[in-house]
């Protein structure tokens, strides 16, 4: 993928849905999987007016292990935020999710970089937010007659994970995504086996031009796609001399394209406030007590001393927790 002279940049915004028994501000129970449209759903996660969210504690715990687990600093207050926009998703108008103070800022993840040696990957925050809904389109997204709407995600809790820029091809970002998988895994705070469990946003440029905001992409395979995809497009607009816009596009998975979005909201657009119906979180001094389990770096370091596995095997087995997990 690296050519003489073209210096590839990725950062990744990482949704993950946390496991939890019930949604984030309700005691909806999140386990929808086997039952109808629209059955998970309660005044709170609908929107209804007068409806009060009351935090899930197990939520916050859960964003805490993975805090401390990727070497963040939890902060000492964080607070909620509205972001305000429409659509048929967004039941209420608004989503709940921390804006300018987050649970917690910087840490790290070191994953094998293309060199082969290991590399950091820094962060720069994780906060916590309430899933939109799930929008069924009838026929396809462009020609479809009509698309229907599932509230039962609707307040689902997750984590957005916000790296640095620090990753430079497809393949450091599918291994950025897979030892972040792995790392929910182990700390059992993630399902990668729920379908919508993870969706990636993707940040790229060429060094020198402008950057391209991939959005929504909903697979591990579909975020390496997106991104050579991305790549050759933006290389091949700079060797005709033309220049990279600087926008937001769309994957669209079934074509292994990305296409221009043609909205362009900025931040500003969005009328972030503070959540008048929630107090700010203090729970810095909960990290001290939270006892994190083996992760996949120290497990994959034991295996290699207690049974003489390679470094190649024993990040095979450590890769995932189903793989090499009991002792
Ligand atoms: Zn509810």
């Amino acid at each position: 993928m690296t050519e003489t002279g073209t210096h590839v940049i990725v950062g990744l915004e990482v949704h993950c849905q946390l496991d939890t028994k019930s949604k984030l501000f309700c005691g909806c129970s999140t386990d929808y999987r086997n039952d109808g449209p629209n059955t998970h759903v309660c005044p709170v996660c609908l929107g209804l007016p007068g409806a009060m969210p009351v935090l899930n504690r197990r939520s916050i715990e859960y964003a805490m292990r993975v805090a401390k687990a990727l070497n963040c600093t939890v902060l000492h207050e964080s607070e909620f935020s509205r972001k305000n926009y429409f659509y048929p998703d967004l039941d209420k108008a608004y989503q709940i999710t921390q804006y300018d103070k987050p649970l917690a800022e910087g840490g790290y993840l070191g994953i094998e970089s293309d060199e082969g040696g290991e590399k950091r990957v820094r962060l720069t925050r994780i906060h916590v937010e309430e899933d939109p809904g799930r929008l069924v389109h009838m026929g396809n997204a462009e020609r479809g007659r009509y698309s229907l709407v599932d509230y039962n995600r609707a307040g689902i809790p997750l984590i957005e994970i916000v790296s640095k820029p620090d990753m430079r091809s497809p393949k450091e970002a599918r291994k950025f995504l897979n030892k972040l998988r792995a790392t929910l895994e182990y700390l059992g705070v993630f399902d990668s086996e729920k379908e919508g469990s993870l969706r990636v946003d993707a940040n790229i440029s060429i060094k020198g031009s402008e950057r391209v905001e991939v959005k929504n992409i909903s697979s591990y395979k579909g975020v390496e796609k997106a991104l050579t995809f991305e790549i050759t497009r933006q290389k091949n607009l700079l060797r005709r001399g033309r220049k990279v816009d600087r926008e937001t596009r769309h994957f669209i998975e079934a074509r292994g394209i990305t296409q221009s979005a043609r909205s362009k909201e900025q931040e500003h657009d969005y009328r972030y406030f503070p959540e008048p119906d929630l107090r700010p979180i203090h729970v810095q001094s909960w990290v001290a007590g939270i006892a994190l389990p083996e992760l996949p770096d120290a497990r994959r370091e034991r295996f290699m001393a207690q049974y003489g596995c390679s470094l190649n095997h024993a990040r095979t087995l450590t890769g995932e927790l189903r793989l090499g997990s009991g002792n």
